[in-house]
């Protein structure tokens, strides 16, 4: 089956030349002329190609009279320069064949408008429509120039598990991972709990949450590295920032601290912004007008943009005077809420925000501890419209500090050995993030619900596909 992409037919001016295209049938509309018009798309990118089939075609009207929405075809033609006004050029059509029918009755694109919820029921197939075309297009583009950006800077690419014993954070948001058979489940018979000697590792395993940890100890070997993978919270939480599963970009650094930190968040931001308007002008601009005005220009704007950096005691001093626009009330000690996050971005700053040393209290117990012993050296990286993007910090790397730490936070530093022994065996300073990717995927498309940038969503009580 060669073919040609349709990009790459829309974008040549060989005419007279002889194309092969495959693709699926968005609409046809017959004239009285005796030409059958096709509007073709093969999802290499957002516009269609215009097909000309004339009536002296053998299956005229046996079947091109009858394409459908959604009908798959292969065009033999001519490039033609095209007399129509919106597209430079058309293929004039010495055979089209059908490759697949399409019951228009049954097909659930067959409709003009359909709603982003009713599209998540047919997530298998809303790759087809022009929004999910466009999402998935950059989405790539974001995920190459991930790559990019860090290869460029000496960065190797990790491979974190997704198998892990370690509980490291939020315990109570991580799915267990089992083959022991739930309805009889082997029990010890001195405690009555649940036997996990008989388990497939012999212990309770999770899908990890982040690939952090493990990182760090290749950051402190090779010395710069970042992971590009999958993970995986459950948390209860149904918002339109939260998967179940989604992927993270962890980048770590060896001698580095939290300034240097930010300098990477901030650099690699704009690298993000930069490639998505470099290389998805037509993507972009579709977005820009029919998912969310004034996108363009914003990423624009962002991706020279000087990113403001402020403390966390600064952040509550300026969100206390504005306490009154909050439903929840902010004072230093407090977690932010997104809505305090976007204030900060959107009506403090107008743009980007690095908050830096949070009470440690509301932080993990790897980050750095703050010589006023009260906070850690932490990083959030805020922006318009999404709040929280970037989470990170410099690490603790004095081993007295940092198990102090793991105690006070009420576990057992024996479970962290390995961790510990960075700290033991040549410890530096080392600081890193992570970003969520569908996060910047959201931003990037404006987006509202964060399940329409993942291909298949994964959040409570959602699973198909
Ligand atoms: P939030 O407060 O928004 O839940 P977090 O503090 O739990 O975020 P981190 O643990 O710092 O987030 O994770 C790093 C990054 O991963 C976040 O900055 C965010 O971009 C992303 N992220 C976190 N949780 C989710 C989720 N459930 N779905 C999608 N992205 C997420
Ligand atoms: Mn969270």
């Amino acid at each position: 089956m060669k073919h040609t992409f349709i990009k790459a037919v829309l974008e040549s001016r060989d005419f007279g030349k002889d194309f092969t295209v495959a693709g699926w049938a968005r609409t046809r509309r017959d004239s009285k002329g005796g030409f059958s018009f096709i509007e073709l798309n093969d999802g290499s990118c957002y516009k269609n190609l215009q097909v000309v089939a004339p009536a002296a075609l053998p299956n005229y009207e046996s079947e091109i009279q009858r394409i459908t929405t959604g009908v798959s075809l292969k065009v033999r033609g001519k490039l033609v320069e095209s007399p129509a006004a919106g597209q430079a050029v058309e293929l004039h059509a010495e055979s089209v064949e059908v490759l697949g029918t399409c019951d228009p009755l049954a097909y659930p694109l067959s409709k003009g408008r359909i709603s982003f919820e009713r599209l998540r029921e047919v997530a298998h197939l809303r790759a087809r429509t022009n929004t999910f075309g466009a999402v998935m297009r950059i989405r790539n583009v974001l995920a190459m120039a991930t790559h990019r950006f860090f290869q460029s800077r000496g960065f190797y690419y990790f491979n974190a598990p997704i198998l892990t014993a370690s509980d490291c954070e939020g315990a109570g948001e991580m799915f267990q991972v089992t083959t022991l058979d739930m309805n009889r489940l082997p029990t010890d018979k001195a405690t009555g709990k649940v036997d996990f000697d008989r388990d497939f590792f012999g212990k309770p395993v999770n899908l990890t949450v982040s690939g952090q940890l493990e990182a760090e100890t290749y950051a402190c070997a090779l010395g710069s590295v970042y992971t590009f993978g999958p993970t995986f919270r459950a948390e209860k939480s149904n918002t339109t920032r939260h998967l179940s599963e989604f992927w993270m970009i962890e980048p770590e650094i060896a001698f580095a601290d939290l300034q240097d930190d930010a300098d990477v968040a901030e650099d690699y931001l704009r690298a993000l912004f930069t490639a998505v308007l470099q290389e998805c002008p037509e993507d972009l601009a579709f977005c820009d007008q029919r998912i969310e005005k004034g996108l363009l220009e914003r990423l624009t704007r962002l991706s020279t943009a000087k990113f403001a950096r402020i403390t966390y005691t600064e952040a509550i001093e300026l969100l206390e005077k504005a306490a009154d626009t909050f439903e929840f009330k902010p004072s230093w000690g407090c977690d932010l809420q997104s809505e305090h996050e976007r204030y900060l971005a959107e009506k403090v700053f107008n743009g980007p925000v690095i908050v830096m040393n949070y009470p440690k209290e509301i932080k993990a117990f790897y980050m750095r501890q703050n010589d006023d012993g009260k906070t850690v050296a932490a990083m959030d990286v805020l922006l318009p419209e999404v709040g929280e993007i970037i989470g990170g910090s410099q690490r603790e790397e004095r081993l007295d500090r940092l198990e102090e730490r793991i105690r006070e936070c009420g576990m057992d530093p024996a479970s962290y050995w390995w961790y510990l022994d960075l700290r033991r065996y040549g410890s530096v300073p080392h600081a890193g993030f992570g970003l969520g990717f569908e996060r910047m995927v959201r931003f990037c498309t404006g987006m509202a619900n964060i399940r329409d940038v993942i291909p298949f969503p994964r959040a409570p009580r959602e699973v198909e596909f």
